[in-house]
């Protein structure tokens, strides 16, 4: 299912739209269809990267597309048509170069942006830990500053692309109320990925615990000043939301074609489902919802594309974007009777993903706080 409101895309859009419609009946799809449902496609990673598509947002002088963020947004969207895990690995790999185009110094932009955008290196940002998540301000990893550098100590928990990364962003504390970031390249003595988590969706996606026992870094691994790291990390997920809401978009829109095609083939009462008054009216749901969704999710981009305030925006579009998701996925699970709850058929994969799209970025209560907090104040 095409968005009902494509015409509005510009020109350009639209191409890219359909490049990337091409890469995923072509090439993603297949590969989904053939391979192990827990393999990372870090070769469709390096295609999308191949095709300018690894860091779409960021300055085309340091190798990113100078795109803006409504057209990131867009590719997501098609991406997570077939399913969340390639989308949520190109959302989260943009967080880091997120924070070097934004905070870093000219040596580390050189450095590391070009390798980011062209797939040399994936990207990972490593702030939740196993005893806190929502409550970011309150990690207890450690960065002890010494001559050379810092030494971080501590674990991370729940890190997308643990055990895959290159170059992660760690978030660690260097005084009571002092949080820095920190680069940390995977290759780091003291840096152990620990197994991935056995997740219900994002199977493709490794998440999973970070041991850093001792882990030297330079000085100028330092990201932005010491202390500015819970802001570095709060930026990051306000534009980190305006993709997963993007992802979710995606997912109503595979998870809507996946009942289309059920109804229209399985008949019931001596008719297709499809033309039953009860089914279409699921199906119209559906639609209006997932365009209601796609066009706050477009909104919070084309704000922060205009430079204005869009923390409150990116926190609505994440939170219809996922709730919304987890409502046309499950009707669209429904819609295919027993089919829809087995793992041969998409729907149920929907389903898992936009589950854990309603946690990651901010559990979806973190962003009813973050509105209230805008529309209190
Ligand atoms: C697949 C996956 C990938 C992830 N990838 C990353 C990553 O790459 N990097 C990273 O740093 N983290 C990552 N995370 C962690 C994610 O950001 C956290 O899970 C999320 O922030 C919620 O934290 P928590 O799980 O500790 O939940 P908790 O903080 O324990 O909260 C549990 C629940 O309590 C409620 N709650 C919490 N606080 C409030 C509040 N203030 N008001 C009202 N209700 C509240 C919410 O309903 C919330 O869901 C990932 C998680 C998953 C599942």
């Amino acid at each position: 299912m095409r968005p009902l409101f494509e015409d509005l895309l510009t020109e350009e859009q639209q191409a890219l739209a359909e490049t990337v419609r091409c890469f995923v009946k072509d090439e993603l799809k297949p590969y989904l269809a053939s391979s192990p449902d827990d393999e990372f496609p870090r070769l469709l990673f390096a295609r999308l990267c191949a095709m300018g598509l690894g860091g779409i947002p960021f300055p085309a002088e340091y190798g990113g597309g100078g795109a803006d963020y409504a057209t990131y947004a867009l590719v997501l969207e098609e991406l997570a048509v077939a399913g969340g895990a390639l989308a949520g690995t190109l959302s989260v790999h943009g967080l880091p170069q997120l924070i070097l185009n934004r905070f870093g110094t000219e040596e580390q932009k050189r450095r590391y942006l070009p390798r980011l955008a062209g797939g040399e290196l994936l990207g990972a940002f490593a702030l939740t830990e196993p005893e806190t998540g929502s409550d970011a301000a309150a990690i207890a990893t450690r960065a002890a500053a010494d001559p050379d550098g810092f030494l971080i100590s501590g674990s991370k928990a729940w890190i997308t692309h643990s055990t895959v990364a290159d170059l992660f962003v760690v978030f660690a504390r260097t005084g009571e109320k002092e949080i820095s970031a920190f680069l940390v390249e995977k290759t780091a003595s003291g840096l152990t990925p620990l197994p991935p988590e056995r997740k219900m969706g994002l199977r493709r996606s490794p998440t999973g615990g970070l041991s850093l026992d001792g882990v030297r870094v330079p000085k100028g691994a330092l990201v932005g000043r010491p202390g500015d790291g819970l802001g570095i990390a709060l930026t990051a997920l306000d534009s980190g939301r305006i993709t997963i809401g993007a992802l979710a978009v995606g997912l109503c829109r595979g998870a809507l074609e996946a009942a289309l095609g059920y109804v229209r083939t399985r008949k019931a009462f001596g008719r297709p489902l499809e033309k039953n008054d009860v089914v279409r009216a699921r199906l119209a749901e559906m639609a209006a919802r997932t365009e209601a969704a796609a066009a706050l999710v477009r909104e919070a981009a084309r704000l922060r594309d205009s430079g204005r305030p869009f923390s409150a925006a990116a926190a609505a579009a994440k939170l219809v974007a996922t709730d919304t998701a987890l409502f046309v996925t499950a009707e669209a699970v429904q819609l295919c009777g027993a089919t829809g709850v087995s793992g041969e058929f998409p729907a149920i994969h929907f389903f898992n993903d936009a589950k854990i799209a309603q946690i990651v970025e901010g559990a979806n209560d973190v962003q009813r706080m973050v509105l209230a907090r805008a529309l209190l104040s």
